[in-house]
């Protein structure tokens, strides 16, 4: 919540009293963070690989270091369970130990040609904007500074208004590790302000934006002015697709927290349930069963599996799903008040032509749409704008790879409803987003190619 004097409310939303009051960045302060990452670069840039990769090490080890204090911190701000927030922050140590490797195997290539020897060099880029949503402020986060920094640039992440607070202190962390002064520059405060600044900036490089795919393709738009490199991870509408011939018991225990985790503000959220029908009444029982047991409540609570919705706006929101006479056909259980709370809710039948299933929701509402056969669940899969992530329920390998293969999406699991891992690309299809992070290829997104001919003749 911003005040009218540059000061930044930072909201609990468990319990919605103020965890703190920043200062709220100017136009002017964001022009000075370009400044001081600019100034950084050629130093920066010129750290030898181990080096680099070391420095890598130590932050990674800090952030171990301050991991439970990260974790608490990001669980009341976000409202998240304290034993997700406690994983999130154990990747975030995992992601920067992996970058770490990187400085030392940014290969080129040769490439023959007559008359000399060809070669390529993957270059940093300069200074690069990183701008994050509010909903895993801290991975996301690490996903685009780590890769960042191993490749020789330097940053400015601008973390969301709404859970700022773990991107300060990833910022204090690094200092802590040994990165030297303004490498990583975090930059608190609005999107329309700084964060537009940031991308029509003419001294940055790149923005790797990660947030709604409305904000996604203004950032396009004004990047366009300067031809900057431009990664967007955007929203999605993700197919759980459950075929008759799964192990329903297994996926109907699975699908829940697949929409419900981070009180289903989660990209990846697997909103669209695409049951075989000839199986639905049996999964239906099943999934009922699984929600009713589903633990809402205090995200301090070592056994809680979902917790409050980030603000009154997003509640507002997320209700207004229920007002399109969709019938709901399982309601879980949530706190009263205070807090911004929502119980897990799952509509059905639902079309796919309904704005349940066409819109992202960003809450813990699940739409059952019922399918046919194997053609009818694919085409239902791909009928959205989006493509990020998806999973396939099936015992017939066969069918499993076919659809897979089928599918618009950039991440699939098959009998599993995982999306994320630190080794693997990571992206969308389509209006959920352009380029991959983590693995291996999120560093070709932070490096520009060059081609160097020496002739020797
Ligand atoms: P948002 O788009 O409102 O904001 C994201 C970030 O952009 C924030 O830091 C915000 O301050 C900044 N911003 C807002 N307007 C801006 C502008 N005009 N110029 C520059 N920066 C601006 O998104 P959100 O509400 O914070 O997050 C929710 C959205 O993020 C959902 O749509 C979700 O699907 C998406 N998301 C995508 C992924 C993914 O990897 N694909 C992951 C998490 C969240």
């Amino acid at each position: 919540m911003a005040t009218k004097t540059g000061t930044l409310r930072v909201i609990e939303p468990a319990t919605e009293q103020v965890m703190a009051e920043l200062h709220e960045a100017t136009v002017e302060e964001a022009d000075q963070a370009v400044e001081r990452a600019k100034a950084a670069y050629p130093a920066w840039k010129a750290v030898s690989p181990k080096d680099r990769g070391d420095l890598m090490r130590r932050i990674s080890a800090a952030i171990e270091k301050h991991a439970e204090d990260l974790a608490r911190l990001e669980a009341r701000n976000v409202g998240k369970p304290i034993s997700d927030a406690r994983g999130e922050v154990g990747m975030v140590a995992d992601v920067f130990n992996y970058y770490a490797g990187a400085p030392e195997r940014i290969f080129g290539k040769t490439i023959p040609v007559a008359g000399g020897v060809d070669m390529t060099f993957r270059e940093p880029l300069g200074v690069v904007a990183l701008i994050v949503p509010w909903n895993f402020p801290l991975p996301i986060a690490s996903w685009k500074v780590a890769p960042a920094l191993a490749a020789g640039n330097t940053v400015v992440l601008k973390p969301a208004g709404l859970t700022p607070l773990t991107a300060v202190e990833l910022g204090r962390i690094a200092l802590e590790a040994g990165l030297p002064e303004g490498v990583l520059n975090i930059l608190v405060g609005a999107g329309r302000v700084v964060g537009e600044r940031l991308v029509q900036h003419p001294d940055v490089a790149k923005v790797a934006f990660t947030g709604s795919t409305e904000v996604g393709k203004r950032i396009g738009a004004l990047a366009a002015a300067t031809i900057k490199r431009v990664t967007l991870e955007l929203g999605g509408k993700s197919a759980n697709i459950v075929f008759a011939d799964a192990d329903l018991e297994k996926a109907a225990a699975s699908a829940p927290l697949a929409v419900f985790g981070n009180a289903g503000q989660d990209c990846c959220a697997r909103s669209r349930i695409l049951v075989e029908r000839s199986a639905l009444d049996r999964f239906m029982q099943a999934l009922e069963k699984s929600i009713k047991a589903l633990r809402v409540g205090d995200p301090l609570d070592d056994k809680t599996e979902m917790g409050p919705l980030i603000s009154a706006d997003q509640r507002a929101k997320v209700e207004s799903y229920l007002n399109d006479g969709a019938r709901v056909a399982i309601r879980g259980s949530a706190p009263s008040g205070p807090g911004y709370w929502f119980p897990p809710t799952v509509l059905s039948p639902v079309s796919n032509t309904d704005r349940a299933a066409r819109e992202e929701i960003f809450g813990p509402i699940a739409a059952v749409i019922p399918f046919e056969n194997e053609a009818d669940a694919i085409r239902i899969a791909n009928d959205t704008i989006y493509g990020l992530s998806g999973s396939i329920w099936t015992n017939n390998a066969g069918r499993a790879m076919r659809v897979a293969r089928g599918l618009e999406t950039g991440t699939i699991s098959i009998n599993s409803n995982t999306s994320v891992r630190v080794t693997t690309p990571f992206g969308g299809f389509k209006q959920s987003g352009v380029g991959r992070e983590l693995g291996p290829d999120a560093l070709d997104h932070y490096t520009e190619l060059k081609n160097v001919f020496l002739a020797t003749t």
